[in-house]
């Protein structure tokens, strides 16, 4: 097992573009860090980079405490998993998980490799399918042999890249936890590439968000939610996303298009000595006013809802105003219909520490 230190990574591609800007992102050994952030952040050329599939135009890479930028892939001992799992169709799931034994020709004896593979197999719940093949198993039993072959080779870190891309919903679920449950019964440090929020919440020890080459922030799943340090971050984790509305602060009132907020002190510090800001407020902070417990801290206005998604355990309620998209709240329950008017409510933001987000450049 080893650390994975970026100092300041740089990716150039031939014409100029800078598809990774100076990241700087330290991976202690045995953690599991996600890379997530939208199409064409440059969270795959990272990854690329760390396991030396792409050249790093400049800054260091370093692996186990050793400058490795110059290191061919098969010396770096990292073993990468691909979304479409690059098996061998007309090898068996024995010799698929083999392969990387075979290839260091002479290394491991025929019983070296029956033994690694059979424990391997016997982590995946594979035993019983060893002389399968491929095409034989389904998209999860794939999965896991692509990832046997990352554990044979007994390498020091695993990297994933978009692994469960290529799986339907429920089978994604499954693999989800199969991973986090095999990471932390391994200890292996691990770097996961998705664009998929649930995986980025759920799997890792830390997430670190990209945009455009660049690093946001880098924080536990609760940091990011609770404490995004920008209006990027705030936007992207959250589902439904976080709501911006634009507010004026006048002497002791911040305006809002809904209502008037008085300004406390918790919301004075906040918003320091700005007068325009950006409110950001997640759906569940925006609760129905009938439900909502006396003695709460909030302030309540009337809306109109003109659209409802309920989606079983919870319930959104979609209100025009000026935003743009519509502003969500996620309520507890509705006790009336929508008709096709929609309807008018009754609904409180609580406005407390964590459903408050300032963004210094717009602020
Ligand atoms: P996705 O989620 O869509 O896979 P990503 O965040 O993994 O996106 P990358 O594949 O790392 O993004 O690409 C980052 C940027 O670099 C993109 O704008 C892409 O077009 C560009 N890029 C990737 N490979 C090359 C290449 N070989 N030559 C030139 N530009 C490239």
């Amino acid at each position: 097992m080893a650390s994975i230190v970026l100092k300041d990574i740089v990716k150039e591609y031939g014409d100029g573009f800078h598809a990774v800007k100076g990241v700087s992102l330290e991976i202690a050994d045995g953690e599991f860090v996600i890379l997530v952030g939208p199409s064409g952040c440059g969270k795959s050329t990272l990854l690329r980079m760390i396991v030396g599939l792409e050249d790093i135009t400049a800054g260091d890479l370093e692996i186990a405490g050793k400058r490795v930028n110059d290191k061919a892939p098969r010396d770096r001992n990292l073993a990468m998993v691909f979304q479409n799992y690059a098996l061998y169709p007309h090898l068996t799931v024995f010799e698929n998980i083999a392969f990387p034994l075979r290839l260091a020709k002479g290394k491991f004896s025929d019983d070296e490799v029956r033994r690694r593979v059979e424990k391997a197999a016997d982590t995946l719940e594979l035993r019983e399918h060893l002389e399968r093949k491929p095409a034989n198993l389904s998209g999860g039993q794939r999965q896991r042999v692509a990832m046997g072959r990352a554990i044979v080779r007994q390498a020091d870190a695993f990297l994933f890249d978009e692994p469960l891309s290529n799986l339907d919903a429920k089978l994604r679920g499954q693999m989800r936890t199969e991973i986090a449950r095999m990471q932390r019964r391994l200890g292996t440090t691990t770097v996961y590439v998705t664009h998929d929020q649930t995986e980025a919440m759920t799997l890792g020890d830390r997430v670190a968000v990209l945009r455009r080459g660049e690093l946001q922030q880098v924080a536990s799943p609760r940091g990011l939610y609770e404490q995004p340090v920008n209006l990027f971050v705030a936007g992207f984790i959250g589902s439904p996303p976080m709501n911006f509305v634009p507010g004026e602060v006048r002497g002791d009132v911040l305006h809002l298009p809904f209502v008037d907020v008085p300004l406390d002190d918790a919301l004075r510090a906040a918003v320091g000595d700005r007068r325009l800001v950006i409110v950001g407020i997640r759906p569940e902070h925006l609760e129905d006013a009938s439900l909502v417990e006396e003695g709460r801290r909030g302030v309540t206005f009337g809306v109109d809802i003109d659209v409802t998604e309920w989606l079983g355990s919870e319930l959104y309620a979609y209100i025009p105003f000026d935003t743009n998209p519509d502003v969500a709240a996620k309520l507890e329950e509705l006790d009336r219909e929508l008709d096709g008017e929609g309807m008018r409510s009754q609904v409180v933001a609580v406005l407390s520490s964590e459903s408050r987000v300032r963004d210094g450049d717009r602020a």
